[in-house]
């Protein structure tokens, strides 16, 4: 079964005060719909009826009303059809989104140089305004409305962290993605501000594997950082926006490159799956120490995750999460598996157990993509040697394939080219 290829865009909605009022009572009149949905749900009646009542009470344009009663039932449908899933609450406080179809519950203009939006968000009282985004966003939309190749779909007017927001789905109509329960080959990551590891896995052996360098990244984050917090000790309280800007413009073209040079190297395998770590569950095990680590650790790792999702999904890729429980600690070969903090230095991967050296990152890639194919009901292969760590350095004029690193101590490494260690 392949998937078509899917992405959802997010705006601001920034409506004036009047629009506020209106978006915030359609929020809890959604909110009482889902909760009476699925309380009506729990209690064993019928479904149809539920339905028919509650879209016809709701005081919610129609579409919205049947789209939040629809979400509410397949949230029920999902309770029953998997054990270990959560009961669906039907005491369920603050908002809910709308959820509406493109050009029913909500519509765009394009205008000039904006776009334009129509939520509505009560019978006969739309909100309007031009959608605010980032520069990427704004252009995918612009496209999906104009060209064959896109559709919108569905949309969710949301409140988040104190914004007014619209998600919207465009999907392309041509390209479809592969189901990843048909993959082959699994590929781990393990992603970090200043470099990625990829590892490749089939059922019976580990295929390949690579670290791709990015320092460049970390230093210019870092040396803007800096200059930021010398204005501001200097007193100028606001940030220059174009000095902002420039900082990101460099960053996010860097992460364009590494994430297409991890595809590409992604794409030489029989039908491949990206596995990544939930970053949900990451968010409490990361270390984040001060507050300038947070600043550098945060922003680009989601980015490159997303670029490499969608540049993969293009080429019919699919991508997916595993939790990161102990991947960074347990020893990749199978013999051992050993698991402990101690393990781990840095860089540094060396096991207490078995005295086995790896790069920290490779190590954790591999496990990463060893627990896919144990969520896929796979064969995990026993893997008693591992290949040499090879290294590929991003740099300003492209990618340089460099010799593999074998005693780096300036920067904590040693020995990562240990060609596997037999037993
Ligand atoms: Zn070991």
């Amino acid at each position: 079964m392949q998937k078509s290829l899917t992405k959802t865009l997010v705006f601001q909605l920034q409506p004036d005060e009047d629009g506020q009022r209106l978006l915030d009572d359609a929020f809890l009149e959604a909110r009482r719909v889902y909760n009476e949905t699925i309380w009506r749900a729990k209690n064993g009646e019928d479904w149809d009826e539920i339905r028919q009542d509650l879209e016809s009470d709701a005081n919610l344009v129609n579409n919205t009303a049947q789209l939040v009663v629809q979400k509410s039932l397949e949230a029920m449908e999902n309770y029953y059809e998997y054990d270990d899933y959560n009961q669906p609450s039907h005491t369920k406080d603050g908002t809910y989104p709308l959820r509406s179809n493109y050009e029913e519950g909500y519509n765009l203009f394009l205008k000039d140089d904006c776009i334009r939006y129509r939520v509505s968000a009560k019978p006969y009282n739309p909100v309007k305004g031009t959608l605010s985004g980032s520069l990427d966003s704004l252009e995918q939309l612009r496209q999906a409305i104009q060209s064959d190749e896109w559709r919108v779909g569905t949309a969710e007017a949301m409140q988040r962290n104190g914004n007014y927001e619209l998600h919207i789905n465009i999907t392309h109509t041509e390209i479809e993605v592969q189901d990843k329960a048909e993959s082959r080959t699994v590929v781990g990551v393990d992603s970090n501000e200043d470099c990625i590891a990829l590892a490749a896995l089939h059922e019976n052996d580990i295929v390949d594997s690579v670290v791709i360098d990015f320092p460049e990244i970390k230093k210019e984050r870092h040396r803007y950082f800096t200059m930021r917090k010398r204005m501001q000790n200097a007193g100028k309280s606001s940030f220059d926006r174009a000095f902002e800007q420039k900082e990101e413009r460099f960053v996010h073209d860097q992460l364009h490159k590494v994430s297409r040079q991890v595809v590409e190297w992604v794409s030489l395998f029989e039908t491949p799956v990206i596995v990544f770590e939930d970053l949900k569950e990451m968010r409490d095990s990361i270390d984040y120490g001060t507050r300038m680590n947070r600043r550098l650790h945060s922003l680009p790792f989601r980015k490159l995750r997303d670029f490499i999702t969608y540049k993969a999904a293009f080429q019919g890729i699919p991508s997916e999460e595993i939790n990161p429980e102990y991947t960074s600690q347990a020893c990749s070969l199978t013999k051992c598996e050993h698991t402990t903090r101690a393990n781990r230095n840095k860089k540094r991967f060396k096991c207490v157990e078995c005295g086995r050296q790896d790069h920290a990152d490779r190590n954790a890639a591999i496990n990463i993509a060893k627990k896919e194919l144990e969520k896929l009901d796979r064969n995990v292969p026993a893997l008693k040697t591992l290949p040499t760590v090879r290294k590929l350095r991003r740099q300003a004029s492209g990618c340089v394939d460099q010799p593999t690193v074998t005693h780096d101590t300036a920067r904590g490494h040693h020995a990562d080219g240990v060609a596997g260690v037999s037993d």
